[in-house]
């Protein structure tokens, strides 16, 4: 096989979601040729993901982690690196978003999706980036979301911080280890079709995705697919002179369309 990513080693995080953009970006990668060090925190699917990868003819092995506990992102590193060796390129991708009236919100459900989404990022990057350095190349790439930098959302303020945190960390983070080759950059989905936004308690819903349709100027919801390709985009050589960069992947929907409201008033 050669392909783009050929030798490189990719470790990816939230790869375990059947229909997420986790396994979307595994598969992407492993047609390019890398080998996938695949974490999740659920180990089923992610097992499906492993097996999905070795079909391309890739290597992939499954490392269950919580990536809210750095002494488990750690260790997931370290056995990585110990069966593929060193990691080129960082997929912080896991992530949760949990439905709560501002309220109502307890410290635990603050902090857990700060934890998750931001700290497992922060936990990921952290763990990777001495042997990117002492390297002098490297490429992190976090999911933040269109909730991250442009949207607020209500009933998900913890989620709205956690990715807007995801914005600075790579903003920070690409300061620090520019000079060492290594480049830090985010991708911002807009509406993708997945477990996350198809949850009818904590997202939009299969119906309520729909119904997002005619906002969308592309006119369709994103597909994980969507996402993959522009997160391999950042770990490729073509984005080589860009750091410290968010993404936006939305279909054009924050561009403001709304239709039928400006038909009306012209
Ligand atoms: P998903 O729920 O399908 O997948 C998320 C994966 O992360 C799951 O496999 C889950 O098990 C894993 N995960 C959750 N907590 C974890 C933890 N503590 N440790 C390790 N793994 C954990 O969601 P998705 O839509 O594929 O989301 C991927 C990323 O994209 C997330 O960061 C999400 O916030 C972001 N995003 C998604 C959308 C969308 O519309 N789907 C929009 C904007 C941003």
């Amino acid at each position: 096989m050669s392909g783009l990513f050929d030798g490189k080693v990719v470790f990816l995080t939230g790869a375990g979601s059947a229909i997420g953009i986790g396994r979307a970006t595994a598969l992407a990668f492993a047609r390019e040729g890398a080998r996938i060090a695949a974490v999740d925190v659920t180990v089923d699917d992610l097992a499906e993901t492993v097996d999905l990868v070795r079909t391309v003819g890739a290597g992939a092995k499954a490392f269950q982690a919580d990536v809210s506990k750095s002494a488990e992102v750690d260790r997931a590193v370290a056995a990585a690196t110990e069966e593929f060796g060193e990691i080129h390129i960082l997929v912080s991708n896991a992530g949760i978003a949990k439905k709560k009236a501002f309220i109502a919100l307890t410290d635990e459900d603050w902090q857990r999706t700060i934890d998750v989404n931001l700290g497992g990022a922060m936990h990921c990057a952290r763990a990777v980036a001495p042997q990117m350095i002492s390297r002098g190349s490297g490429r992190i790439i976090s999911l933040s979301s269109l909730m991250g930098g442009w949207w607020g959302w209500s009933e998900h303020v913890h989620y709205n911080a956690s990715k807007a945190g995801i914005e600075g960390l790579t903003r920070g983070l690409a300061m620090e280890l520019g000079p060492h080759g290594v480049t830090v950059n985010a991708v911002a989905p807009g509406f993708v079709r997945t477990a996350q936004s198809m949850s009818v308690e904590h997202s939009l819903g299969p119906e309520g995705l729909e119904l997002a349709v005619p906002y969308v100027p592309l006119r369709r919801i994103g597909d994980p697919e969507d996402i993959a390709e522009v997160v391999l985009f950042l770990a490729s050589d073509a984005s080589r002179y860009m750091t410290g960069q968010t993404l936006l992947v939305d279909g054009g929907v924050t561009l403001g369309d709304l239709g039928s409201v400006f038909a009306q008033s012209s």
